[in-house]
């Protein structure tokens, strides 16, 4: 079968690394990079480290509004899959990349594969809830990471088929994350001791396009008492740079701020934090898979298993609440969550499914 995949921003390599080589094995795959995350150290080092195919298309659509971007997505993919007639498109997660290849291909009448379907925060005012209920709602085959997800979907009666393979985002993480934890170069780069700093990362739009929610996130990270590793997301870098609060932030002893990181050094952080602290829907899976507590910055979670085992707290940018969850020892228990580590080979079977329906 031929297979447009859709991607265009740093969760989604990492996703497509648990499944584009694998689905090349048997099938003839074309990546089209959108461009939604273009630099460098958002792109190009996740292909290299992870080993994901080279895209085979390049669109270089960034910026400008989610509308807009999306838009201008749209108008790019739709001619792209006139040109090449693939059996299947396949998108990840919930960016505007997503909903704009899921519904390129659905206008044209190609069946859509929805990797990470089923995700909920029941938080409309999220892009990315949207771009996931839009996604889902156009698919063929939605392909779920969890037992909630699957429930979600059978309450919105979703038209297409529901199959559930785990989380592909934990293939990677067993496959990387022993060795990220033995790496030390990116602790002693950091300035900081294995199991004594918190990882910091932020980056949703509802936390730092908002001065004042911004400002509360600023309060959190210069309340913490003790090393605190930031990799600041361009977004956020810039909305601090423009409310002149990076210097603030620079100049306090305990804040390691570090540029966005690749995936085997941001790991090597993650499985060697005490806690992690972040608004990352990635993040705080990767870090339950690591055994490393999360305080979470927001007031929902698509990822609610996380919460029910008590090893994610859930504080929004309430200080005290946070400090007070930074503190908190996590319970002795910790199920495996999300898979076995096999989601990829289990999208792949999926997929090739497809042809012989
Ligand atoms: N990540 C990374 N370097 C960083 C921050 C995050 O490699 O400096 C990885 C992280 O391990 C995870 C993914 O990027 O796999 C999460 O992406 P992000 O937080 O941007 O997106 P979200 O998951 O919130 O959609």
């Amino acid at each position: 079968m031929k297979i447009v995949t859709v991607i265009g921003n740093r969760p989604q390599f990492v996703k497509a690394a648990a499944v584009s080589r694998l689905l090349r094995e048997a099938h003839d795959e074309v990546i089209v990079h959108t461009g939604q995350h273009h630099d460098d150290e958002l792109s190009a080092i996740f292909f290299e480290e992870l080993q994901v195919p080279r895209p085979e298309h390049q669109l270089h659509i960034a910026g400008g509004t989610n509308t807009e971007q999306t838009a201008r997505m749209l108008a790019a993919i739709g001619p792209l899959l006139a040109d090449e007639e693939p059996d299947v498109v396949l998108v990840y997660g919930d960016t505007n990349s997503t909903v704009a290849g899921g519904l390129a291909a659905a206008q044209a009448q190609i069946p859509v594969v929805h990797v990470e379907a089923g995700m909920r925060s029941f938080d409309r005012r999220m892009p990315e809830e949207l771009n996931r209920v839009l996604t889902d709602h156009l698919s063929d085959l939605l392909l779920v990471p969890s037992e909630t997800a699957l429930r979600n979907l059978e309450r919105e009666a979703v038209a297409g088929e529901v199959v559930l393979v785990g989380d592909v985002m934990v293939d990677v993480s067993m496959m990387f994350q022993p060795r990220a934890k033995a790496e030390t170069r990116p602790l002693r780069d950091a300035g900081v001791e294995p199991g004594a700093f918190v990882l910091c990362t932020a980056h949703r739009a509802g936390n730092v396009d908002d001065p004042d929610r911004l400002r509360r996130l600023v309060d959190i990270i210069l309340a913490v008492d003790e090393p605190l590793v930031l990799p600041l997301h361009p977004r956020t870098g810039a909305r601090l740079d423009a409310a002149g609060w990076l210097d603030e932030l620079a100049e306090a002893e305990h804040v390691r701020l570090a540029p966005p990181l690749g995936y085997m050094a941001f790991t090597a952080l993650l499985t060697n934090a005490r806690r992690v602290l972040t608004d990352s829907g990635g993040v705080q899976k990767e870090a339950y898979f690591a055994g490393v507590p999360c305080v979470t910055l927001r007031d929902t979670t698509e990822w609610v298993e996380t919460i029910e085992t008590g090893w994610n707290v859930l504080v929004d940018l309430d200080r005290e609440a946070a400090l007070t969850a930074l503190q908190t020892a996590p319970p002795a228990e910790r199920p495996q969550l999300y898979g076995d580590g096999h989601a990829g080979e289990r999208v792949v079977a999926a997929i090739d499914a497809l042809r012989r329906a």
